[in-house]
């Protein structure tokens, strides 16, 4: 495939965007070459500036689960559009869209808008921080909760004592407040809750990771955390920024039959538009402002075309949570098909999948958290993107993230798919 033009726009864009991107994943570091600059998309396909269609399997890493421009979503932002686009006032449609996620959810009473997943969890922090007067959190290597402070902790940094900033920028100060445990390990947990006692506020965690590559949770962590924090007084932060409104109506806590304290979320929700959330039962949620002390706030926060983008992304997935089994089931098939052709190979590899998240990594030993994903080959990565990327295959340009399927996608979509990895030497 020829991408000229894509390559002339990035160089433009690196004379006045930082790297030529607004978000670093995009840039392609991981994988070399340069990105692919898009021009529109429809369903399950992606169409560049380079006149290439592309299928798509990130799915603008996980809100277009329904594939691109969806009819609803498109029509309901522009007659929103025409009504204004922001007031700073309450509008009805945010109490729409917020009666509806909490039906669909278990388990939470209350929700707020925000503009992303980092703002999502950076307040769920603030407010669990205010709720139990304690300062700590614990989050685990290789999990990512946005880019806020607080999060941007080293992953595999020696000790899971105290974490050190892997960002210049982030202060010690803020570093020393979250501890780093190790994923599907609850004895890393426990030494860290036994030696920082009565001092946790919180443990955020991805219940399935998709930031690392993607990673399930054995039952017998997931629930030991879960009892761990009940017994120690630590609010339990299930980070559904991905899985939310993907891997079922209600999410991880709906599939994996864990209740969390707090919820965040991103993505789904808003459509493709801006719109992050975290929510919570009402005895939490209210000490949230101005109903209590713990501050938060924005100015396009519940902004009506997010709202209506988000609103009729989830009446569509309420009313046919169908959708959740049918993603799962081609994930499924493009798990089954890509394991004949690269044990076919005779490559070393390991395919991890969850509903409708998937990765794929070169390497012999399962993958079970940050350590193990790390220990992949990237050279054979890199192969194996850019070889299926010439396909006309767009896949997630690294190996530590998940990939997020898309109702449009057709059965042929992934034959075509399976093909092209049948064609490539890795
Ligand atoms: N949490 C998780 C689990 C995520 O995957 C992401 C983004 N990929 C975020 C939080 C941050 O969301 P955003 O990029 O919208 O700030």
């Amino acid at each position: 495939m020829i991408y000229q033009r894509s390559s002339a726009l990035f160089a433009e864009a690196k004379k006045v965007i930082p790297g030529g991107v607004n978000s670093p994943v995009r840039a392609f570091n991981a994988v070399g070459g340069d990105p692919i600059f898009v021009k529109e998309a429809k369903g399950a396909y992606l169409y560049d500036e380079d006149g290439n269609r592309l299928i798509d399997y990130i799915a603008s890493w996980g809100p277009m689960i329904l594939g691109h421009a969806f009819e609803p979503v498109v029509k309901a932002v522009i007659e929103k559009a025409k009504k204004g686009t922001s007031f700073g006032m309450p509008t009805e449609i945010e109490t729409q869209l917020a009666e509806l996620a909490v039906s669909m959810v278990p388990n939470i009473d209350k929700i707020r808008f925000v503009n992303s997943g980092t703002e999502a969890c950076m307040s769920a922090v603030r407010l669990a921080r205010g709720f139990t007067g304690k300062d700590k959190i614990i989050k685990f290597a290789g999990c990512y909760h946005g880019h806020s402070d607080s999060f941007l902790i080293q992953a595999g940094s020696g000790a899971v004592t105290f974490g050190a900033p892997n960002s210049p920028g982030v202060t010690q100060g803020t570093a020393k407040d979250t501890l780093l445990a190790e994923y599907n390990d609850l004895a890393s947990i426990q030494t860290l809750v036994k030696a920082n006692k009565g001092a946790i506020a919180a443990i955020i965690i991805e219940p399935v990771a998709g930031n690392m590559g993607c990673i399930i949770p054995t039952d017998e962590f997931i629930q030991g955390l879960r009892t761990l924090c009940t017994q120690e007084d630590i609010l339990l932060i299930f980070d559904e920024v991905m899985t939310g409104f993907r891997l079922g109506k209600g999410g991880a806590q709906e599939v994996l039959g864990i209740d969390a304290d707090i919820l965040t979320f991103g993505k789904v929700i808003g459509g493709g538009l801006p719109v992050g959330a975290f929510a919570a039962r009402s005895e939490i949620m209210g000490h949230l402002a101005p109903e209590g002390p713990v501050y938060q706030a924005g100015t396009l926060s519940g902004n009506p075309l997010a709202m209506s983008a988000g609103l009729a992304m989830l009446s569509e997935l309420n009313s046919k949570p169908e959708i959740f089994n049918s993603l799962a089931q081609k994930t499924e098939y493009l798990h089954q098909g890509f394991e004949k052709v690269l044990n076919a190979k005779g490559i070393p590899f390991q395919i991890n999948r969850f509903g409708s998240m998937l990765s794929v990594h070169f390497t012999e030993e399962p993958v079970i958290d940050f350590a193990s994903s790390a220990k992949g080959n990237n050279e054979t990565f890199k192969k194996y993107f850019h070889g299926m990327l010439d396909k006309g295959i767009y896949l997630p340009p690294s190996a530590f993230e998940s990939y997020f399927l898309n109702d449009a996608l057709s059965y042929a979509d992934l034959d075509e798919t399976i093909s092209a990895l049948e064609g490539l030497s890795l």
